[in-house]
C-alpha cells in the first residue's frame, strides 16, 4: 500500500484538498469545497475516473471538511489506509516560521498571532488546521509556508527603504509568496534540462489568479515580486500589484474610505477584474475579441507590468538561462506568453511560435532552437511539493 498525504489549502470561502502519493507523485484524489457559508455551496471530488459532487449548503470550515470526507466515501476512495500525514498550506510564516513544521498547540498559537501580518490569508488556514486536527487527531499535521523559499533573500531585495526602527518593530520586510511553486518549478526546470540546479539562472513567472515573478541564481532566489503581503508586484486576477502607497493615504484622507475598504478594493476589486471585468483570461480574451476597450486596457496593463519585471530581473541576473512559465495563465495562455516576451530577441529570448501555441499539459520547451535563453512551460504542483515537505519532517 503506497503512502499518501492529504494536502489542504484552506481559504476564506473554499477548501481545496488533494490526496497525494509523495513517492510516485500521483494525485490519487482531488477536490474542492467552494462558497463556504453561502446558500450555493458546492463540493466536488475527482477520484480516478469518478467525479462526485454535492451542492447542499456548507455552513463553515467544520462542515467543509465533513463534506470532503463524505465525498471520499461516496467515491469509494479509502482515505485512511496509507495516510501518513496531513499537509497544510500556510500563506504567511512571518519572520520566524519558514521550515515545514509539525503542528502542535504552540504552533497554532503562533500562527494566530501572525493573523495581523496576513489578515486575509492566515486566519482561514488556522481554521482549517484546527478542524483537520480534530478530525484526524492521530496523524501528524504539517504546516508548509508559502514564504519559506524566500526567507533568505539577499538583504538588498528583502529590505524596504523605510525607517529602520519601524520596520524592525513591525517585522516589515519583503517576504515573498508562492515559494513552494517557485522552488518546485525551478527544480523541475533543471530536471527537464538535465542540468544541475546550481548551474542555472532562472526567471520564474507564476501566473495564476495570484501572480509573482522570481529571479533564481543557482537554486537560490535573489528577488521576488511579492512583498510584506501577496499584493505587491505583478498585476493579478483581482489584486493591483505595485501601486504608489500615496494612493492608500489619498483614498483614506480625501475619499473618506476606511482602511479595510481600501485594502479590500486593492485585493478584490483591482487587477484584471477591476479593470476589465473578468478574472478568467479565457473570458477576458473573449471580451477583447468583441471589441471591449476596458478589457483590452486590462490586458495591456497586465502585460506591461509583466514585461517590466522580466526586464528588471534580466538586469539583476545579468542574463538568464531559462524563463519558466507556470500556473493557470502561464501554463495555458499562449497569447500572454507571446506578448510577455515579444521583441526580446536582442536580450536573448526568442519563442518558437508553433511550440508556444501547441496546447499541452506536460512540461515543454517553447523557445526557438536558436534562442540563447530556453523558455519552458512547467506545470506547477504545489500539493506534491507540500506532501514531500511533510515527509521530510514527520
Ligand atoms: P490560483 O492562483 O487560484 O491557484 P490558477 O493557477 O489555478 O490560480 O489559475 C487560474 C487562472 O488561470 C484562471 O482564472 C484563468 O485566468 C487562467 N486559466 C486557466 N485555464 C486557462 C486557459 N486554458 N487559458 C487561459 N487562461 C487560463
Amino acid at each position: 500500500m503506497a503512502r499518501t498525504v492529504l494536502v489542504l489549502n484552506s481559504g476564506s470561502s473554499s477548501v481545496k484538498f488533494q490526496l497525494v502519493e509523495p513517492d510516485t507523485g500521483r494525485a490519487v484524489a482531488n477536490g474542492i469545497v467552494e462558497r463556504i457559508g453561502e446558500e450555493s455551496s458546492s463540493a466536488s471530488l475527482t477520484y480516478g475516473e469518478r467525479e462526485v459532487t454535492r451542492d447542499d449548503p456548507v455552513a463553515d470550515h467544520d462542515a467543509a471538511l465533513r463534506a470532503a470526507f463524505d465525498l471520499f466515501d461516496a467515491a469509494g476512495a479509502d482515505l485512511g489506509t496509507g495516510l501518513v500525514a496531513v499537509g497544510h498550506r500556510v500563506v504567511h510564516g512571518g519572520p520566524d516560521l519558514y521550515r515545514p513544521t509539525v503542528i502542535d498547540d504552540a504552533l497554532v498559537g503562533k500562527l494566530e498571532e501572525l493573523a495581523t501580518l496576513a489578515p486575509l490569508h492566515n486566519p482561514p488556514a488556522v481554521l482549517g488546521i484546527r478542524v483537520a486536527r480534530k478530525a484526524l487527531p492521530d496523524l501528524p499535521h504539517v504546516a508548509v509556508f508559502d514564504t519559506a523559499y524566500f526567507h533568505d533573500l539577499p538583504a538588498a531585495a528583502a529590505t524596504y527603504a523605510i525607517d529602520r526602527d519601524i520596520a524592525e518593530q513591525w517585522h516589515i520586510r519583503r517576504y515573498g509568496f508562492h515559494g513552494t511553486s517557485h522552488r518546485y518549478v525551478s527544480e523541475q526546470a533543471a530536471l527537464f534540462l538535465d542540468a544541475p540546479l546550481s548551474s542555472l539562472s532562472q526567471l520564474v513567472l507564476h501566473l495564476g489568479n495570484g501572480a509573482s515573478a522570481s529571479a533564481i541564481l543557482g537554486g537560490r532566489p535573489v528577488d521576488t515580486s511579492m512583498g510584506l503581503t501577496p499584493m505587491e508586484g505583478l498585476v493579478m486576477g483581482t489584486r493591483s500589484g505595485d501601486i504608489d502607497p500615496g494612493v492608500f493615504a489619498y483614498l483614506w484622507r480625501t475619499a473618506g474610505m476606511a482602511v479595510d475598504e481600501i485594502e479590500t478594493m486593492l485585493n478584490k476589486r483591482a487587477g484584471v477584474r477591476g479593470l476589465g471585468g473578468e478574472i478568467d483570461f479565457r473570458l477576458l480574451h473573449q471580451r477583447i475579441q468583441s471589441g471591449d476597450e476596458q478589457a483590452q486596457l486590462a490586458y495591456d496593463v497586465y502585460i506591461h507590468r509583466l514585461r517590466k519585471y522580466i526586464g528588471a530581473y534580466l538586469a539583476l541576473l545579468g542574463s538568464t538561462d531559462v524563463v519558466v512559465f507556470t500556473a493557470g495563465v502561464g501554463e495555458n495562455d499562449a497569447a500572454v506568453r507571446r506578448d510577455a516576451l515579444s521583441g526580446m530577441g536582442r536580450l536573448g529570448i526568442e519563442l518558437d511560435e508553433h511550440l508556444n501555441e501547441s496546447p499541452s499539459h506536460a512540461a515543454r520547451r517553447i523557445s526557438a532552437e536558436t534562442s540563447p535563453t530556453t523558455v519552458l512551460v512547467i506545470p506547477t504542483n504545489e500539493e506534491l511539493a507540500i506532501a514531500r515537505a511533510c515527509l521530510d519532517v514527520i
